[in-house]
């Protein structure tokens, strides 16, 4: 509906790119629908290429958010509407509508189209900053009253939550956001709202105005032209359409729920934002299908530039494991399912799914050896003298055969803190061939990289999934 809506006024659909940045991006993932779009903002757009040609595009694209600005991945599980994987919903305008049509498109089609209680609906603006010299956003909160939303409910917030940026640096601007309250009794929760304390509130949609380009010491210089950028969550926006106040609840993650309580040994889901198994039931259901997305667009975990992929599968596998009790080497079966709920959009993924399974079950195994491994080491770190009072571990017991993100996974499992800066200088004083405070370890099997064959990287440009740039890759 979200696609057609905008195909009718002469919006042009562009498909997804791959999760996987273009080279020198800054970015580790594809964290937002306008990154592809970036040389249009900056103005550095090929003139001869189709890119040069768009005015007004909407599209679907497949997001992470794990590491760099936006790195979501310690919520996950936590709350029922953050992802490390969803899709966003989004169409532009490239220097051609204004903010006051792209608010008013906005809101028909939440409103008419889907028919979502105006009453429900929230709006921020922005503030302004004293610091960088902006001024508020009046001429937004004016068209809202316009479109007749009551001043009550456009509240203004600051540079945290009401100005977008990709990254570090790069195109940028204040935003507008569109917040649904789903909780019980009046939504008359506006005071609450800008405290912060309500639960019950969601932002489903962002409406960036883009007007600046961040530069590496924050100040901003004006790009070339201005542009509408917006995205909505499209499992928050089903939640919504299907009333239910969790995205897990949704038929999106319906099937891979199901598949998981087949396996695991635990109680069914009962949707406890608190309880450990239904957490864990979450953080599964999210990362298999992070984990399909990624391996499907050529990421290969545990490789340098995807080690956040391979802590991605660690932390699903120690979910399923330790918590759900599922049975080692099924977690891979999971893939179908994923593939099975996303291949209408997707339709590459299910050429690749015994390739994907095949990935996930090699990381398993590369996981149940480091798992076992840390595990002993942890138990004599932990009762040897070198461990600290203030249990933080000490160096030269792990060395580089057991990775950090299986040591985070074992140092919450034993109740003690870890220090990812003295990590780090621990390793590059092993590195330095420092003696290990234990003997050392075996090396740890399956150290060898998951070689893909030229025939795969053909394959995978050919799917326009990796692009020539893309081949120091595999
Ligand atoms: P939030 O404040 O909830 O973290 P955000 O402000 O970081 O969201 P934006 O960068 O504005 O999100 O992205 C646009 C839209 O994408 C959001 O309004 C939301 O619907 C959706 N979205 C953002 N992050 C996630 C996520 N981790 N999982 C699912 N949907 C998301
Ligand atoms: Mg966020
Ligand atoms: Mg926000
Ligand atoms: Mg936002």
């Amino acid at each position: 509906m979200f696609v057609e809506y905008f195909k009718s006024s002469d919006h042009l659909f562009v498909p997804s790119s791959s999760v996987i940045p273009k080279k020198n991006d800054g970015s580790y993932f594809v964290n937002s629908g306008m990154n592809q779009f970036k040389p249009i903002f900056l103005g550095t757009v090929d003139q001869s290429s189709e890119m040069a040609s768009y005015k007004r595009v909407v599209n679907y694209q497949k997001c992470i958010r794990v590491g760099g600005k936006h790195n979501d991945l310690e919520d996950v599980g936590h709350d029922y509407y953050h992802h490390t994987f969803f899709e966003m919903l989004g169409n532009w305008s490239f220097n051609d509508y204004s903010k006051a049509e792209a608010c008013r498109m906005a809101w028909d089609l939440l409103t008419n189209v889907y028919e979502i209680p105006a009453s429900r609906l929230y709006i921020t603006y922005f503030v302004g900053s004293e610091k960088l010299g902006l001024k508020a956003d009046e001429e937004c909160k004016d068209i809202w009253i316009q479109l007749g939303v009551p001043k009550e409910r456009i509240l203004p917030f600051g540079m945290k939550d009401n100005f977008w940026v990709m990254g570090e640096v790069g195109p940028c601007g204040p935003c507008s956001e569109i917040h649904y309250y789903h909780g019980g009794g009046s939504a008359d929760k506006a005071r609450d709202f800008v405290n912060r304390g309500v639960e019950d509130m969601k932002e489903i949609w962002n409406l960036v105005f883009m007007q600046y380009d961040r530069q590496p010491d924050g100040s901003l210089m004006n790009l070339p032209a201005t542009h509408i950028d917006t995205g909505m969550g499209l499992e928050r926006l089903t939640a919504l359409l299907q009333s239910k106040s969790s995205n897990y609840d949704t038929d999106l993650f319906r099937g891979i729920f199901n598949h998981i309580s087949s396996l695991a040994n635990v109680d069914k889901y009962g949707g406890s934002l608190v309880s450990k198994t239904d957490v864990a039931y979450r953080v599964v259901a999210d990362h298999v299908r992070m984990a399909t997305i990624c391996i499907a667009d050529g990421l290969m975990p545990g490789r340098k530039d995807s080690e956040l992929l391979r802590q991605v599968i660690y932390r699903c596998l120690y979910q399923a494991q330790e918590v759900l009790k599922m049975p080692q080497h099924t977690i891979h079966s999971l893939v179908a399912i994923v593939v099975q709920s996303l291949k209408v959009s997707y339709p590459y993924l299910e050429e690749n799914t015994k390739q994907i399974e095949e990935v996930i079950r090699e990381t398993e195994h590369r996981y149940l050896c480091n798992i076992t491994t840390g595990r002993k080491i942890m138990k004599k770190a932990l009762n040897s003298q070198s461990c600290s009072e203030n249990h933080k571990l000490s160096e030269g017991y792990f060395g580089s055969a057991v990775s950090y993100d299986i040591i985070s996974l074992l140092a919450h499992e034993f109740n003690v803190s870890l220090d990812h800066d003295d990590y780090e200088r621990c390793l590059s004083n092993i590195n330095k061939a420092k003696p290990l405070a234990v003997s050392p370890l075996q090396p740890a099997p399956f150290q060898r990289p998951i070689s893909l064959t030229q025939q795969d990287v053909m394959r995978l440009k050919e799917m326009n999934i990796a692009s020539t740039d893309d081949s120091h890759k595999y």
